[in-house]
């Protein structure tokens, strides 16, 4: 398998160094030659582990490392720690360390990453450049924490991410690791970011300082293939739980932020797994929602800080993977999208490439529906949702509503619902008083009995450790200060 990028610049790599790089010398994504097609070999196997499911999609687009290689890493990436649940249609996602659905991608990059990084030799080490908003950084940081060779510089927005996703990351231990707290929001720092990866005469300067930049954000292609485990593994718990039959075709509800998940989903299909639509849900920042109606792609608006915050953001970087699929690989067109995109800040697509999001539905859900979905959810179901899976939860109900589609559904449960505990109160219309999430925590088990994550219990008394604050045009300084090289 190689790997080419998005926008045409890059031909024929392979899969170590496109995962090392993170991202194309030209801007672009990289997006594998090929899809292989491994749906019909799952037949009668719907008894498969998670591990087992991730072995059979893995080794099709890292054929680099050996079919040992890649079962350590995978083992050493879940084993005991991760592990994915269906609960009625919701696939749970989140039981990991950080409790959010990116720890399947997370867990595992690093050892994908240090096998990559020994395959080419890479002397020195790799710096992981991470903007996040809110969850990649806490399980960048719990993936790579004391691994050899890593160091990871985490940027978060301080406006913009819970209480306890903050304190999940500044009290992370690990020798090797440091996070920044942004004054700006998501879109400052992902720019930011952006900047210091196109920034090629400051790379080759660090290189000749024995580091080289990569990236933990979901456009590492290293990261986008292990998300297309968990539909394969959640198709085949909905055929063990007889709610369809092994060939049946199913829609996909995504809450959607980045793209990564939900282009996973995508991806799936591709190998053959029977997805009939994608749903993507986005919150009041709906850009998508917008565009997959209108087909005009339009970022020109203020980013609205919601309750779900981990979709907070206005580009969706991994859009361009799907848009390349879409426009039958059109690398120039694509270029041209992109560019639009970096200038205008708007672009519309051509005929040919909005039939070719033709399964794609977009729609939102405001702050009333997120708690309407939360509430309805819990007291009609006894089941309890975070605010990102409300979102999904309210856009389907909009999408079935609107088009009396009954085709049975897979909802991507995000996050576990004490990661946000003050939305999750506040959609039940508890009042606990004037006291902290973290005593919200306490409360709001109390209240419900559904058990709080080991991760989350605690967290109020760990010490913190990351007190490093920047301006959102000072992120080469700090980063430099990390990594202890001068720039002259
Ligand atoms: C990152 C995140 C999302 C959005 O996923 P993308 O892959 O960026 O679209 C949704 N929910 C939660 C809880 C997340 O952490």
């Amino acid at each position: 398998m190689r790997f080419i990028s998005t926008r045409g610049g890059e031909k024929n790599i392979s899969s170590s160094k496109a995962i090392i790089n993170g991202i194309a010398k030209d801007g672009g994504l990289y997006v594998p030659t090929s899809f292989p097609s491994i749906f019909e070999k799952l037949k009668n196997k719907t008894s498969l582990t998670y591990e087992e499911i991730a072995f059979k999609v893995i080794k099709e687009y890292f054929t680099d490392f050996n079919d040992d290689e890649i079962k350590l890493a995978i083992n050493e990436a879940y084993k005991d720690r991760f592990n994915v649940e269906l609960k009625n249609n919701f696939l749970e996602l989140y039981h990991g360390p950080t409790s959010a659905f990116k720890d399947a991608a997370l867990l595992f990059l690093p050892h994908i990453m240090k096998l990559s990084k020994e395959k080419l030799n890479v002397d020195g080490d790799i710096v992981i450049l991470t903007a996040t908003s809110g969850d990649t950084g806490k399980a960048a940081l719990e993936g790579f924490s004391n691994i050899e060779g890593f160091k990871v510089m985490v940027y978060y927005p301080m406006s913009g991410v819970s209480s306890v996703q903050e304190m999940q990351m500044v009290t992370q231990e690990g020798n090797n690791l440091r996070v920044v707290g942004i004054r700006g929001n998501f879109d400052d720092a992902q720019k930011g970011v952006k900047e210091i990866f196109g920034d090629n005469e400051f790379k080759e300067d660090l290189i000749k300082s024995k580091i080289l930049l990569s990236s933990a954000n979901s456009i590492n292609i290293g990261r986008l293939i292990p998300q297309i485990v968990y539909y394969f593994y959640g198709y085949l718990q909905l055929v063990n739980k007889q709610k369809i039959k092994f060939g049946n075709k199913i829609n996909v509800v995504v809450p959607t932020g980045n793209f990564g998940n939900i282009l996973a989903s995508y991806y799936a299909r591709e190998m053959g797994l029977p997805i009939a639509r994608f749903i993507c849900a986005s919150n009041e920042n709906n850009v998508l929602s917008d565009f997959f109606n209108e087909g005009i792609y339009d970022k020109r608006r203020e980013l609205i800080l919601t309750e779900s915050p981990s979709m907070d953001i206005l580009i969706s970087s991994n859009l361009e993977r799907l848009l390349f699929e879409a426009s039958g690989r059109d690398c120039n067109e694509i270029k041209r999208l992109m560019e639009e995109l970096s200038k205008n800040g708007i672009y519309k697509v051509n005929k040919n490439i909005k039939d070719g999001l033709k399964d794609f539905y977009g729609n939102y859900a405001t702050k009333e529906d997120v708690y309407k979905a939360i509430s309805d959810m819990y007291n009609k179901e006894g089941y309890l949702i975070d605010t990102h899976t409300a979102v999904a939860y309210a856009a389907l109900n909009k999408y079935i509503s609107e088009t009396k589609d009954e085709t049975p559904y897979l909802i991507a449960s995000t996050a576990n619902p004490y990661k946000f505990p003050r939305s999750v109160t506040k959609a039940l219309e508890l009042d606990f008083g004037n006291i902290d999430d973290f005593d919200i925590i306490d409360k709001l088990y109390e209240y419900t009995k559904v058990s709080v994550p080991d991760n989350l219990k605690g967290l109020k008394n760990k010490n913190v450790i990351h007190k490093n604050k920047c301006e959102i045009n000072e992120l080469k300084k700090s980063l430099l200060d990390f990594i202890g090289v001068k720039n002259d």
